[in-house]
């Protein structure tokens, strides 16, 4: 048996001093910070360090087999156990084959096999063509699937249209899976794309803004209105076909208010957001910097402090990081900075935990603050709706690192059907837990992350929360800067 002892052991409702007891990987029972420790036990005392529920991603794109030079299970989940990422769920593309059919998700357990550090699950793709696929996937233990209403930046996973989508959502309401969406309309954002392009000032008043570096151009070619003309589809498809449709990476205010409405008419309907939408904000990217681009874009800060307000109110579930790194000379593609031809995504799944708390820190100043501006979120919406003021009233009072832990474990392990067993400290649960510190702070240092590339826009930033040790069933799979438990991670 391994007992873990910390003051600061963070429970779904309280934070508080109290011992685990872990036998055969699994959280036994929880007794008092002070009791007596069972002969023959294992000790481990995190003391005033926090133990939070290990993290659960459920966006990461590992790129492999076939584009394993991006991305691969060994790099990407060695960064997971550095983050305190205990959980990590692949999206179906940028890998060769894209996870659409059974064979291309058993190509996807073989290139896994044997090469994970943490624990990993697999989503399915959605793409025109393959609903007779949709079944068999799940069978074969998909958590559900991922489907894209605009092209997807690789060509072997296809957007999918309103026809395509009713095919395919009978199966996913049957089979009770989510289908998550990346949710910008193709239309919208074909429009304003003509209207960037086209430098004629006689046809395009806005003509100013068609440099490609500048980031002003690519903001205004993906505008709230691409997201929420997606968002509505999904609703309307959603209610009709009483299928779990959970909206990936919202970016902007508008988005939050389309869910908003949503959910309070009662449709079955989840969102997350990502740390970079938490964290930046455009007026501080620099034109030219291709670091920060993703689809859909960083957008101005009042737009980040409406997704805080978002995720304060319920209305917005989750934080996933949409992991998608690729090469440096596709990211910063002949280094001029072009954000039209540079790769949309941004690396972060090591730095998930630092960045989302410093982001919560910062909005709220300091982590007492924090729970103020969740109050002022609560009496903003307690002004315009029940239904959620509600569910914000029993909220409000959790201690801030209770609300990481529902946004960053629990909450993501509920959506990939793992939430009996993951993203909880509580008995019965899977003993995935990270020691960290949420007071220190270090300035990101790209070198020493453990993605296989090292670019990331949070290169030099400041960032609160250190992770000392990552548990993964019971198991030290990081301690102190480097990989314990090698390989152990198991396939979901
Ligand atoms: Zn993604």
């Amino acid at each position: 048996m391994l007992v873990l002892r910390s003051t600061r052991m963070v429970f779904p409702e309280a934070e508080r001093p109290a011992a685990l007891h872990i036998e055969n990987g699994i959280i036994e029972r929880i007794v008092d910070y002070a009791s007596e420790d069972p002969t023959g036990a294992r000790l481990f005392n995190a003391g005033d360090l926090a133990v939070s529920p290990g993290l659960v991603d459920t966006h990461v794109h590992i790129n492999e087999p076939g584009r394993t030079t991006w991305e691969g299970f060994d790099t990407a989940t060695r960064a997971a156990a550095a983050g305190g990422v205990t959980t990590l769920v692949d999206m179906p593309l940028n890998s060769v084959p894209a996870t659409t059919t059974v064979a291309a998700l058993q190509a996807k357990r073989e290139a896994a096999q044997a090469q994970c550090h943490v624990d990993v699950a697999f989503w399915g793709g959605v793409v025109p063509g393959n609903a007779g696929e949709l079944d068999a996937l799940v069978d074969a233990g998909v958590r559900g699937f991922k489907c894209f209403l605009v092209p997807s930046g690789v060509e072997e996973f296809a957007s999918v249209d309103e026809k395509d989508l009713r095919e395919a959502l009978p199966v996913v309401a049957r089979r009770n899976v989510p289908l998550l969406v990346h949710a910008e309309s193709r239309r919208v954002i074909a429009e304003c794309g003509l209207r960037v392009t086209d430098s004629n000032p006689k046809t395009n008043p806005r003509s100013a803004v068609r440099d490609p570096q500048s980031y002003a151009a690519y903001l205004a070619s993906r505008p709230p209105e691409a997201e929420v003309e997606a968002i509505q589809l999904m609703v309307r498809l959603a209610a009709e076909y009483g299928a779990h449709i959970h909206i990936v990476h919202v970016s902007s205010a508008e988005g939050v208010e389309t869910i908003a409405a949503a959910r309070a008419a009662a449709v079955p309907i989840t969102a997350e957001t990502c740390p970079h939408y938490l964290m930046f904000a455009a007026e501080e990217i620099v034109d030219g910097a291709t670091d920060f681009k993703c689809a859909p874009p960083i957008r101005a800060s009042s737009h980040r402090d409406a997704l805080w307000h978002g995720l304060g109110r319920g209305v917005l579930d989750l934080i996933a990081t949409d992991h998608s790194p690729s090469p440096p000379e596709l990211k910063r593609p002949g280094d001029v900075g072009d954000f039209m031809t540079a790769w949309g995504g941004i690396a972060s799944l090591e730095l998930s935990l630092a960045a989302t708390w410093t982001g919560l820190r910062a909005f709220g100043a300091s982590a007492r603050q924090a729970q103020s501006a969740m109050s002022v979120a609560r009496a903003a919406i307690s002004a315009s709706s029940d239904e959620t003021s509600e569910l914000t009233d029993e909220r409000s009072t959790l201690p801030p690192l209770c609300w990481l832990a529902r946004w960053l474990s629990a909450a993501p392990a509920e959506l990939a059907g793992l939430g009996a067993r993951k993203g909880q400290i509580a008995a019965g649960f899977d003993a995935d837990l990270v020691v960290w510190n949420p007071d220190v702070e270090g300035v990101v240092d790209a070198a020493t992350l453990h993605q296989r590339h090292k670019l990331t826009p949070y290169a030099g930033r400041s960032l609160a929360g250190t992770v000392v040790t990552t548990f993964s069933r019971g198991e030290r799979v990081w301690d102190k800067h480097r990989l314990g438990r090698a390989y152990g991670g198991r396939l979901l």
